[in-house]
């Protein structure tokens, strides 16, 4: 069932509504990554229990393999089913086209990354791209995220350490984030503050002073990316900074599959997999339980 201009039109307004009240009250809201049916469930749940607002988000591989539609309905489908406040985000959209596709389809959160497809492209051309999809986005009211520049990791689970000494040449600057913002016109800043995709052998580290002087030099939202794996006390106090979304995927897919695989080798001869899937989203939900704690969105749903 899609939905009217209308009704994407009045959702985006609450989730700007969302955003807003994250600066007042101080706290952030997750953006859970989705790549099938039982995660979107396992997160659905969590918001439930925790009376918390929660962002769905799946970027470009997952939309090529399930469909913008059919993600908008499902995601729709199951706020109704579970009374929540949810709002679906693009992450890492790799082009104009497809930051544009995902407005159309109605999503409330667009998160256009050209230098992430391309780690050449031009600080001209990562501008411009953002500046389009900033003013096509004022047709629904559906908010922009973008950053200045590629930094590093992917959603998976590394075996090498983390150079610090290298990442740090990728952090965001208070001034590159001023100029950024400024040039783009975006609602959400992503910072780069030692947050990395992925799962790695050694915890991250934030540096909040960092955050904390990007935080005091723009006044837009401020998300992190790569979420996962870090020390839940770094989320208690970049939400207390003012960071309004942490993404979070690699952790939900370690819960997942290890789940999954322990299932599996304990029922070998059962061939309905649906029927092992409680617990495979039980221990998602857990994952998603404990971030919603740390970010301070717990009891903060406005359905
Ligand atoms: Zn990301």
């Amino acid at each position: 069932m899609s939905m009217t201009l209308q009704e994407v039109r009045e959702n985006c307004a609450k989730a700007r509504n969302l955003m807003q009240r994250t600066h007042n009250d101080k706290f952030a809201v997750g953006a859970f990554n989705i790549d099938n049916q039982e995660t979107l469930i396992a997160a659905s749940k969590a918001a439930q229990k925790l009376n918390s607002p929660i962002l769905i988000e799946v970027s470009h591989g997952e939309v090529e393999a399930m469909g913008l539609p059919t993600i908008r309905d499902m995601v729709s489908n199951y706020k109704r089913e579970y009374g929540i406040e949810v709002y679906l985000n693009l992450d890492h959209s790799p082009s104009v086209e497809a930051a544009k596709a995902g407005i159309d389809a109605g999503f409330e959160f667009i998160h256009i990354d050209v230098s992430q497809a391309d780690h050449n492209a031009s600080d001209e051309k990562i501008i411009n791209d953002t500046k389009e999809i900033v003013a096509y986005a004022k047709f629904t009211g559906a908010i922009v995220e973008s950053e200045p520049h590629y930094f590093g990791g992917g959603s998976n689970v590394f075996t090498d350490n983390i150079d610090y000494e290298e990442i740090k040449k990728t952090f965001s600057t208070p001034d590159g984030a001023r100029a950024f913002v400024d040039a783009t016109g975006i609602d959400t800043f992503a910072a780069a503050v030692g947050n990395l995709h992925g799962r790695y052998p050694v915890p991250k580290v934030l540096d909040l002073e960092l955050l904390q002087q990007i935080r005091n030099n723009i006044s837009c939202n401020i998300s992190l990316h790569g979420g996962s794996d870090t020390p839940l006390n770094f989320f208690v106090e970049a939400a207390r900074i003012g960071v309004s979304k942490i993404n979070i995927n690699t952790d939900m897919r370690f819960a997942f599959r290890k789940t999954l695989e322990k299932v599996l080798s304990e029922h070998p001869n059962e061939f309905a997999v649906i029927k092992l899937m409680p617990e495979v989203i039980n221990a998602v939900s857990q994952v998603v339980e404990d971030k919603i704690q740390a970010f301070g969105s717990s009891g903060k749903a406005q359905a």
